[in-house]
């Protein structure tokens, strides 16, 4: 089987659906290849202040968020509605990648033909890989060494060595999140759980590599897999889908309303420019926050962590998730918004 389509982004997370909404907002259908389907929960108040537990001694440290607070949103609650604002044909399930190809369309233009795991071929004239940490475009994710059990609680997709894992340890931890965590973590079948290894990128290979290659480009942990202290990987991955929609979307407008393909490289090169430097600035303050939080044991380290980070610099690398990423422009006339 072959299709033809604008758009096809790969992978059904935060950056495939909220870059669909923000494609369906401008105007431009996007066809969202998901692996698996998910399900709903809910959220919370904000949070204007947190606690670091030193799980060996038990010394607590109070951290002061910034003014705004910060809102956490459970990670289903925000993937149903971002999939509720999609129509119901612009998901694709069971439909895993296995290879891109770009074919040459004479003249300096190619597109991009996704195959898929059951045989089926998409021509696309945008490819967009939200396809996470283990983008089959990537080659360049490294592992920091440290583990989170959380990530395995809560139900996400799970990679690594099983690692045993005691109830007393998970509950410390627990304690510096919302409650709900602490309430899954003694009701959580332990023998079912493992450590999920934590990667990202190497904030260089975000200022100076390759994100893009004409009409094809990644968004969220396909672009940027940072380390969770922060809490900015799903954050960013929203920005994304606004800065690559707005960017889309002004490319239709200039084109009177048309989705023209010789434009959708420059489109995205602009996406890509306007992401680099934000994103390696948060994959560079999570990284920096979990080093201190996990490692060093030296009186230099002890003191930074204990006396220094978290009273100064922390609030500050947590005030990042304030930011304006801009606006998406009003739908084009391309007749193509539901
Ligand atoms: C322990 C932990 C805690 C975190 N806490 C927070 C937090 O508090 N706040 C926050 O903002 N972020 C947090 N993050 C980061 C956040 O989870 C990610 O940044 C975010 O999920 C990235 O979204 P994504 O859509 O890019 O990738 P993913 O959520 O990984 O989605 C990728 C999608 O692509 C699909 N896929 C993969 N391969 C293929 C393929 N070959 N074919 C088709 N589909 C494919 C997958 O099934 C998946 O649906 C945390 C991460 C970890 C590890």
């Amino acid at each position: 089987m072959e299709m033809m389509e604008d758009v096809v982004i790969v992978g059904a997370g935060i950056a495939g659906l909220a870059t669909a909404v923000a494609l369906k907002r401008v105007g431009v259908r996007a066809l969202v290849l998901r692996e698996i389907a998910r399900d709903t929960s809910h959220s919370y108040d904000p949070l204007f202040k947190g606690s670091v537990t030193n799980i060996n001694t038990g010394d607590v440290q109070q951290v002061l968020f910034s003014e705004q607070g910060i809102r956490p949103v459970h990670r289903k609650a925000l993937l149903e509605a971002l999939a509720e604002e999609l129509p119901t044909d612009t998901i694709r399930f069971s439909s895993k990648l296995a290879a891109i190809e770009s074919q040459e369309q004479g003249g300096g233009a190619s597109i991009a033909v996704v195959h898929l795991e059951d045989g089926t071929a998409i021509k696309s004239k945008v490819l967009i890989g939200c396809d996470g940490v283990n983008s089959i475009g990537s080659s360049t994710v490294v592992r920091t060494g440290r583990a989170s059990p959380l990530r395995a609680i809560s139900g996400e997709n799970m990679t690594g060595e099983p690692e045993q894992i005691q109830r007393e340890v998970l509950e410390k931890y627990a304690e510096n999140f919302p409650s709900i965590y602490l309430d899954v973590v003694r009701h959580a079948d332990l023998s079912t759980i493992s450590w999920a290894p934590l990667m990202f990128r190497h904030p260089w290979r975000i200022i100076f590599g390759n994100l893009n290659k004409g009409n094809i480009t990644v968004a969220g942990d396909a672009m940027h897999p940072m380390t969770p202290e922060l809490g900015q990987g799903g954050g960013s991955s929203l920005e994304d889908a606004v800065v690559l929609g707005r960017h889309i979307g002004n490319s239709i407008i200039k084109n009177g309303g048309q989705f023209v393909e010789g434009d959708m490289a420059k489109a995205i090169d602009d996406y890509v420019k306007e992401r680099r430097s934000r994103a390696a600035l948060l994959v560079t303050g999570s990284y920096l926050s979990g080093w201190i939080q996990h490692g060093g044991a030296k009186w230099w380290e002890r003191f930074f962590r204990d006396r220094l980070f978290f009273k100064y610099i922390f609030g500050f690398l947590a005030g990042l998730a304030h930011y304006n990423c801009g606006n998406l422009p009003a739908a084009s006339s391309s007749g193509k918004e539901d």
